[in-house]
């Protein structure tokens, strides 16, 4: 009962994870420390990886003691971590609230990249994505998205100081959630994966996907400037009002005239333009050299991902074949542009995209489907 209650009232004290270095600093007079305290702070969190105050060996005892009552120091919580046969992770966490996320970590050869996610839910419903027919619960605060990143590397003995020997090596804003609907936090979290006297990770390894919240990418370029994604998916509004609705509010016109406009097109950064394969959908050779035509006539330096539909439960659409792939990225070859057909990774652990959904919300669908099926009780 005492345990219950005690850990009810440390989950409201504020997150140390998650606070910018102004900050951290500005928190250290509430118990009574100077504000360069926060840099040491600092490093035990993001460099050390400390998971506890009572770890941070070079600070004052009085100190150790007094910083429990007033922060905490807490990573989301892994209800589970799951290992695909071709070594992707993923992990189901819960949050404060009971709210849950995912993240995936997709390792390769000298590299890795975390799918971090940004929102519990989703606004925007994109027909083939499984994750838009979760409903919208709520944006994730700062430190609930650095925390992720945090649990990944406590998961795989990462808290190495040397950044060739790390296994995460990239970041991408590609899990659940609209990363440009919930702006701030994300930029902020960003900020301090980025941050030099940390887990320094720099913003070309970090990539931001976005179904084309158009007010958003200048801000993106100006505040957060990493590189930019986007979920383009169709070659013409009537198609991408279908798959993308948020097209019907920001057109492809807006939308490319935007992504020109990104500071990463401006220097010739590509801008990656992610592209699922859906079968007799948008996969016709008419579609790729629209797609081309687009790039051309908007001058985006684009480079093309595409990713063959993975299904889920429910879902009408098929995969494209594999014929369809390799012709559409053959056309858009032909044409000047990289266009890599993405080999699905984590497919056995539902860790692909757009699969990803909070598991609570799966197993409510399996209720109401098992409860369909079974007849009704005399
Ligand atoms: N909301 C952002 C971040 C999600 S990123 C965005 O839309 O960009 C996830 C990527 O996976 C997006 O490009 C999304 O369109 C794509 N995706 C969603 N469902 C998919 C599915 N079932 N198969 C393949 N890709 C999918």
């Amino acid at each position: 009962m005492t345990d219950v209650l005690s850990t009810q009232a440390h989950n409201t004290l504020p997150n140390l994870i998650g606070m910018s270095p102004d900050q951290m600093a500005e928190a250290m007079p509430v118990i009574g420390e100077k504000p360069f305290r926060a840099k040491q702070l600092w490093n035990w969190i993001y460099i050390r990886g400390a998971k506890s105050f009572d770890e941070m060996t070079n600070l004052s005892k009085a100190m150790r003691e007094k910083l429990p009552q007033h922060f905490r120091l807490s990573r989301p919580e892994v209800v589970r971590h799951l290992i695909s046969t071709d070594g992707t992770q993923k992990w189901l966490f819960r949050l404060d609230d009971g709210n849950e996320v995912e993240a995936v970590f997709i390792p390769e050869d000298g590299r890795g990249a975390l799918c971090i996610s940004s929102q519990v839910g989703c606004t925007l419903n994109c027909d083939f994505c499984n994750t838009g027919t979760q409903r919208m619960v709520r944006n994730l605060t700062a430190g609930e998205i650095v925390g992720q990143l945090l649990v990944a590397r406590d998961d795989n003995d990462d808290w190495v100081a040397e950044r060739e020997k790390r296994k995460i090596t990239n970041i991408v804003m590609m899990g659940m959630g609209e990363p440009l609907m919930n702006f701030d936090n994300v930029r902020d979290a960003l900020n301090i994966i980025k941050n030099d006297a940390g887990i320094s990770i720099s913003r070309r390894r970090i990539t931001l996907s976005t179904a084309g919240v158009v007010p958003q990418i200048k801000r993106c370029g100006d505040e957060i400037d990493v590189d930019l994604a986007v979920s383009l998916h169709a070659a013409r509004d009537e198609l991408r009002n279908v798959l993308v609705p948020i097209n019907k509010k920001y057109p492809l016109d807006e939308l490319l005239k935007a992504v020109a406009a990104y500071p990463g097109a401006r220097n010739s950064r590509r801008i990656t333009m992610e592209y699922v394969m859906i079968k007799d959908v948008n996969d016709s050779p008419e579609d790729a050299r629209l797609l081309a035509k687009l790039m051309k006539k908007y001058n985006i330096p684009a480079k093309f991902n595409l990713i063959p539909f993975n299904p889920w439960p429910g879902t009408d659409y098929e995969t494209s074949s594999n014929n369809a792939c390799h012709r559409f990225s053959s056309i858009l070859n032909d044409l000047g542009y990289s266009a890599p057909i993405r080999s699905p990774r984590g497919r056995d652990i539902m860790a692909a995209c757009g699969q990803l959904k909070s598991d609570s919300e799966n197993q409510k669908l399996k209720a109401i489907q098992a409860k369909r099926e079974t007849p009704a009780a005399q």
